[in-house]
């Protein structure tokens, strides 16, 4: 980090503003400019809060020329990583697609829609247990006896799971569960992401509607920094002024993510799209740009789901889309070779 600092500065505030940082354990090189003192730190300047130091008197301006994530950042670990999930490889060349209903409803559904998803391709199974929703009327999950019929479900089909925690105070259901989701709306609750770092299982973490890509690093560093490293991100589209879809796929984040992390990076097109119809293009336009994995969403009956139906496929149609996106994956490698 560079500060730099007002000509003339006050010889106390300088004083006090050196020491302040020195007592957080930054080193200081200072130069003379031709018309300004410039100070070099450093160190571990991802404890500096930058704002602080810009609004002081005799700062000019601060420059970060590090990014503020270290655990995630692909400058102090070039190789990618890889995520195990219940013996299902993440990242690194393994590409994975994670599918199931948007709400677990019954366990005949789930059985239904796991031994589908699996027959057709995918390596995981989702469904959720604690739902979001946007309306306190709408359903709101079946909660534990929900994961229940996902561990059901995951011992009838042999998948390993994935399903969402909404507050740390729901981690007494999870202890089957192989892959912890963090919806879109918790990506900064803080408190939740702090707990998760303590627990010896991987995360799914999705980015907010509205937040950006290297908010969504520093969501995966506050879980790396508390010692849980299984960190995989979800692009699953963000707010726009275009309404035609739910949300707009960022499709660039992808490639931006995997320059700036070394950890995998998944596309959720169904949340993206909110159309059944558009999960296939968003599907592939993700494996070609580079994504290490899908999540979308499968029912065995749409038209009847209790949340998302007009997003989710049917089994039929997902095995159709997954014979789609295996075929396109060679030639996506290639070209992410390429870009690097
Ligand atoms: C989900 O995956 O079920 C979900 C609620 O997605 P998001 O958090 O991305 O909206
Ligand atoms: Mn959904």
């Amino acid at each position: 980090m560079i500060v730099v600092l007002k000509a003339n500065p006050d010889p106390e505030q300088l004083e006090n503003l050196t020491t302040w940082l020195t007592g957080q354990g930054i080193t200081i090189h200072s130069s003379l400019g031709v018309n300004n003192l410039v100070l070099g730190l450093v160190g571990d300047t991802s404890v500096i809060d930058m704002d602080l130091v810009k609004s002081l008197d005799i700062v000019e301006d601060v420059k970060r020329i590090r990014e503020p994530y270290k655990n995630a950042n692909r400058k102090f670990h070039p190789d990618d990583m890889i995520v195990d999930v219940g013996g299902v490889k993440i990242g690194g060349g393994h590409f994975v697609i994670i599918a199931g209903p948007c709400s677990i409803e019954t366990e005949a559904q789930m059985k239904e829609v796991a031994l589908g998803v699996r027959d057709g391709g995918a390596a995981l199974l989702r469904g959720g247990a604690f739902k979001p929703r946007t309306s306190p009327y709408a359903f709101q999950g079946l909660g534990g006896n929900g994961i229940d019929l996902l561990i059901k479900a995951k011992k009838a089909s042999g998948l390993p799971v994935v399903t969402e925690i909404m507050e740390i105070g729901q981690l007494k259901y999870f202890e089957e569960v192989d892959m912890i989701q963090v919806g879109a709306r918790n990506m900064q609750n803080f408190q939740l992401l702090k707990e998760l770092g303590r627990v010896d299982r991987p995360i799914l973490l999705k980015r907010g509607m509205a937040n950006t890509i290297d908010e969504l690093l520093m969501s995966a560093e506050y879980i790396m920094a508390g010692g849980n490293e299984s960190v995989v991100l979800c692009e699953r589209g963000i707010r726009t002024f275009e309404t035609s879809t739910r949300n707009t796929l960022d499709i660039s984040a992808i490639p931006v993510l995997k320059k700036k992390t070394h950890l995998p990076v998944i596309v959720d097109p169904s949340h993206a799209a909110g159309m059944a119809e558009l999960v296939k293009p968003l599907a592939l336009a993700a494996t070609a740009a580079g994504a290490d994995g899908l999540m979308i969403e499968v029912h065995n009956d749409p038209q009847h789901a209790l949340c998302d139906g007009a997003q989710s496929l049917t089994p039929e149609r997902f095995a159709e889309v997954a014979k789609a996106i295996f075929a396109l994956r060679p030639f996506a490698m290639e070209s992410a070779e390429m870009s690097q």
